[in-house]
């Protein structure tokens, strides 16, 4: 199978509409420990039912977040059914995989997915002139920084609350990943339904389902973010280990700011 890069012409975002404009719903009441309260009386229920108590405590100021993996496939086929003008965005790199946005194109069609582009600005040329060429080689936290973390908090800085697929068994750091939590870098909430979800419910939930994945799933690549830092890893290895291997880095950055500092 040949992994290939190709360029793929964008989608435009599609128009907002003037519930989202009202953005921000009040968060004031909301702290670190009324958060986590919620989230233990919510701890054992379904994703569906964390995604209804959220949206209708949020809505329209709730979003959700992909990087188009097999949780956000499962996610994204449950909001499509609970709450489908809800607005599903993704980092774009600009070094995302052509199967990628082959497999947002898809969903589109068959799910109807609300996808807004969040990019940083910066094209890689440019960032080539600024921080020098394959930045991400040479440090990969401030590529990260730059093309994800930076530009997903300007995003979020216009909402309330969030809603992701990280679950608890994908790394040491997600462990506590509780379903409802306190966002302390972007000072919203930050919904998990899938947290106590294992890999193998994920998948029986797509089969089940049939819902369309990202092929490179089945060549060895069980977690994909950028193609730079993306490789394919042997049975048996930790699934995160194909991303920045060699390298101390797990995270991108845009789950840590949950850990108070
Ligand atoms: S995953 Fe790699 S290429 Fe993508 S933003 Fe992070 S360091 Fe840069």
């Amino acid at each position: 199978m040949t992994i290939e890069r190709r360029e793929l012409p964008y989608p435009q975002p599609l128009p907002i509409s003037s519930n989202d404009m009202e953005r921000r719903v009040e968060t004031a009441q909301w702290s670190a420990e009324s958060a986590k309260q919620v989230g233990l009386s919510l701890e054992g229920s379904s994703p569906e039912t964390i995604l209804r108590r959220g949206f209708e405590q949020f809505a329209p100021s709730i979003v959700m977040a992909t990087g188009f993996g097999p949780e956000g496939i499962v996610l994204m086929h449950l909001v499509s059914e609970i709450r489908p003008e809800t607005l599903v965005f993704y980092l774009d790199t600009d070094l995302l995989f052509a199967h990628t946005y082959e497999l947002r194109d898809e969903l589109v069609r068959r799910l109807g997915i609300r996808f807004e582009r969040v990019h940083s600005g910066l094209s890689l040329p440019v960032q080539a002139l600024r921080h020098g060429d394959k930045l991400w080689e040479r440090d990969p936290d401030s590529c990260c920084q730059i093309r994800k973390v930076i530009p997903q908090r300007q995003f979020l800085a216009n909402y309330s609350a969030w809603i992701t697929g990280i679950r608890r068994d994908q790394t040491a750091f997600r462990a506590n990943t509780g379903v409802v939590e306190w966002d302390y870098a972007n000072k919203m909430i930050k919904l998990n339904p899938l947290a106590a979800w294992t890999s193998d419910q994920v998948w029986e939930h797509i089969q089940t389902h049939n819902l369309p994945y990202n092929p490179l799933h089945d060549y060895g690549y069980p977690s994909i973010g950028c193609w730079t830092c993306t490789k394919a890893v042997e049975p048996g290895q930790d699934p995160r280990s194909g991303r920045w291997a060699g390298k101390a880095k797990t995270e991108c950055g845009i789950h840590l700011p949950s850990i108070k500092k």
